[in-house]
């Protein structure tokens, strides 16, 4: 693989970069963004090589995509429009049914794979991309049937780089799951955060009080809202109802303080004290 073209040279895109540059060497690595500060930040960084422009996949041999799940449903079909035969092109938005939805019918769909790694940090931008990222952490990839066999294996290889372990999913299945496990996590911060604001107007006092349990509760809730707006826009259906269970049970828990139900709210926190095992298992690789 000669050229490697990154769309998107942000946290994600730029992470991955990172990574397969240290294998791929004789390749040539060019950066791709609507904002050129980005774009030549990840060349200083030593994400990519040089700038290019979206007439230059021409000559790509791989696409990243890594910009929010809006532009992407623009961006896909252009790169597959303008790739050679052969080129392989991910992209790594954390919503894919409407993705995959959006480039069903193209003539060139063989030769793109959907994909979205589950790893990632608070942060934005080439400043952010970090080496690593992706190590023991989850790929899941959705549809590949859809994909070229050999450009399959020539994904496979590349994430092996990347250290991460794959998952298949119908994008349905990656979008209702999806919205439960990081959707719902990132709105309950974001309002968490909302809610102490509010109560807190001087916010001195949340600094000097906020100990650690709030600061890594609060911590999503400094995500960027570029990228989280178009995903909770794209998953509706997933996120209201993940929202109402939650909504419910925040309701229910409320109910037991008001009626000095002290049984019930041990039982509900006792009962989810399961989530230790739970989350010491996906650990463990289980
Ligand atoms: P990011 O750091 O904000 O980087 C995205 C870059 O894409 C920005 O430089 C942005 O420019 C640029 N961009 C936006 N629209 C574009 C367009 N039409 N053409 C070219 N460039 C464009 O975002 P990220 O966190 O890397 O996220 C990238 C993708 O990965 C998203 O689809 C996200 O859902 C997915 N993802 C994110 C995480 C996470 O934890 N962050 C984890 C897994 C997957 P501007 O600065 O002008 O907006």
């Amino acid at each position: 693989m000669k050229n490697v073209y990154l769309i998107g040279t942000g946290l994600i895109g730029g992470s991955m970069l990172l990574d397969l540059r240290e294998h791929l060497k004789g390749a040539l690595f060019y950066g791709i963004d609507q904002n050129a500060d980005h774009a030549q930040r990840a060349v200083e960084n030593g994400i990519v090589d040089q700038v290019a422009t979206m007439a230059d996949l021409a000559k790509a041999g791989l696409v990243l995509i890594s910009v929010p799940v809006d532009a992407a449903l623009v961006v896909l079909p252009q790169v597959l429009d303008l790739v050679p035969e052969n080129a392989l092109v991910i992209d790594v938005g954390s919503t894919k049914e409407a993705i995959c939805n959006q480039v069903e019918e193209h003539k060139n769909r063989r030769q793109f794979l959907a994909a979205h790694p589950i790893a990632g940090t608070e942060f934005s931008g080439p400043d952010a991309a970090i080496r690593n990222l992706f190590k023991k952490k989850t790929m899941i990839v959705c549809e590949v049937e859809k994909t070229a066999f050999k450009l399959q294996e020539m994904a496979k290889e590349l994430f092996d780089v990347l250290g991460v372990r794959v998952r298949y999913m119908t994008p349905a299945a990656h979008d209702r799951h999806i919205a439960y496990v990081s959707h719902l996590s990132h709105i309950s911060s974001f309002m968490l955060g909302k809610t102490v604001i509010q109560e807190e107007v001087n916010e001195r006092d949340i600094f000097d009080l906020a100990g650690s349990g709030f600061e890594s509760t609060v911590r999503l809730a400094k995500s960027s809202p570029a990228m989280w707006t178009p995903i909770f826009a794209q998953n509706k259906k997933h996120v209201l109802d993940s929202l109402d269970g939650y909504i419910l049970n925040l309701s229910r828990f409320r109910e037991s303080v008001k009626n000095d139900d002290h049984k019930a709210i041990f039982e509900d926190m006792e009962q989810t004290n399961r989530i230790k095992t739970i989350l010491k298992g996906i650990e463990n690789g289980k």
